[in-house]
């Protein structure tokens, strides 16, 4: 009985292999490396040790000893799991302090942390429109963000990446009740940056909410790592600014950041502020870690850029066509996805990991290699980095 039972499950999934097979024939299929060390500039694959430009690891703090004491110092105190969401079981003194902390790096009231970016950002975009609502929403914004507008069950405008005109345009076409512009800051496969000021002037003249997503800033822009908004001296005109702690701040975690009042709605209203355990406290007592060695140590951002900037002058100079930006991030489009995971293999073989980004990451025909280099590296890790690439492209 339990056995015919086994065998009719297991032809119900056969469809699976054939859409795997799919899959692998359009160059798609997608391979988990398995790494034996933390995501610093150099990992441990199958006892070799590799350069790795694929992290987001950007300030190299997921492996600081002092962030590391301080996710083991939050189990010891508060335990290694949350047990429930913060509703049914309590927030404890890391989780309180945290959403301080990241509200005041971003100069916002107060702060909501997530287990993660994604559910910060799904969870909030739900909660702030409906189906009598609008989303304008740029193009080539975060998977996060595209899923968060789809459950919402409002009206989508996707406007044309960046492009303030053809947004205005949607924004006095529609009849909507709320309107929420929501746009990532830097773009996390473009690395370039989203038109901050135009977007809040826009967002004022037309009464629409704006969400500002600063995943790829957080620790990389601002004086202080506050983001492309304290950047460009925006702190406090964003409604609602949504940022991640796995990035930069080498944790876990998302946070939504704004006014005691959007908070305190988001602690009603947000499916995954309500319905998640809160975030495990090694998570957070790590990401209160990172952000007090990004305060003392501010030249780990400029290291970063420096190198990135290294990074993106030796290949430039090499006649290897970048797309711009001013983040960390630097993509070198290929085109068709055969193509990028070939330059990938090579490069793979010579020591470096790069990985090849391809749909539905990016859109049909800019497959990339996106590369990202962190503030651990050195002179001669680029350098070396730079010369891999260049043979593989050349
Ligand atoms: C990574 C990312 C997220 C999701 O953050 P996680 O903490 O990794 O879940 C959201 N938005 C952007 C732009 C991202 O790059």
């Amino acid at each position: 009985m339990i056995n015919r039972e086994r065998v009719a499950r297991a032809s119900a999934l056969d469809w699976i292999g054939a859409e795997l097979e799919a899959i692998e024939a359009l160059d798609l299929r997608r391979v988990v490396v398995n790494i034996d060390s933390p995501p610093g500039p150099e990992v441990v694959v199958e006892g070799r040790r590799f350069l790795l430009l694929g992290s987001n690891n950007y300030l190299d703090l997921a492996r600081h000893p002092e962030v590391v004491a301080g996710a083991g110092q939050a189990a010891a105190e508060f335990g290694a799991g949350a047990g429930a969401s913060r509703l049914l079981s309590g927030a404890t003194p890391v989780h309180v302090q945290l959403e301080r902390e990241l509200a005041a790096l971003v100069g916002a009231e107060t702060a909501l942390i997530f287990s993660s970016g994604y559910l910060a950002n799904v969870s909030t975009i739900q909660a702030l429109v409906g189906d009598r609502d609008a989303i304008f929403s740029d193009e080539l914004n975060h998977a996060s963000i595209i899923d968060g507008c789809r459950l919402s069950g409002a009206e989508v405008h996707v406007y044309a990446h960046a492009n303030v005109e053809v947004l205005e345009a949607a924004l006095i076409s529609t009849r909507a009740r709320r309107k929420l512009m929501v746009s990532d800051s830097v773009f996390s496969m473009e690395g370039d940056s989203a038109p901050l000021v135009e977007l809040v002037d826009l967002a004022r003249r037309h009464g629409a909410m704006l969400m500002i997503d600063e995943s790829h800033a957080i620790g990389v822009l601002g004086s202080q790592g506050g983001g492309l908004t304290a950047a460009l001296g925006l702190a406090g005109r964003i409604d609602v600014v949504m940022g991640t702690v796995s990035k930069a701040l080498g944790s876990a975690g998302g946070f939504i950041a704004g006014s005691e009042a959007l908070i305190d709605y988001l602690r009603h209203r947000a499916r995954g502020f309500v319905f998640d355990t809160a975030p495990a406290p090694p998570a957070v007592g790590a990401a209160l870690a990172a952000l007090a060695v990004m305060r003392r140590e501010p030249e780990r951002r400029l290291h970063l850029l420096a190198r990135t900037d290294r990074l993106r002058s030796a290949l430039a100079a090499d006649g290897i066509a970048l797309l711009a930006g001013e983040a960390a991030i630097v993509p070198l489009v290929i085109g068709e996805p055969q193509a990028a995971v070939e330059v990938a293999a090579k490069v793979r073989a010579r020591g470096v990991i790069a990985p090849a980004i391809r749909p539905p990451s990016v859109p049909a025909g800019t497959s990339r290699l996106r590369l990202t280099v962190s503030a651990g590296f050195t002179e001669l890790q680029v350098d070396h980095a730079v010369n891999v690439m260049i043979e593989a492209l050349t």
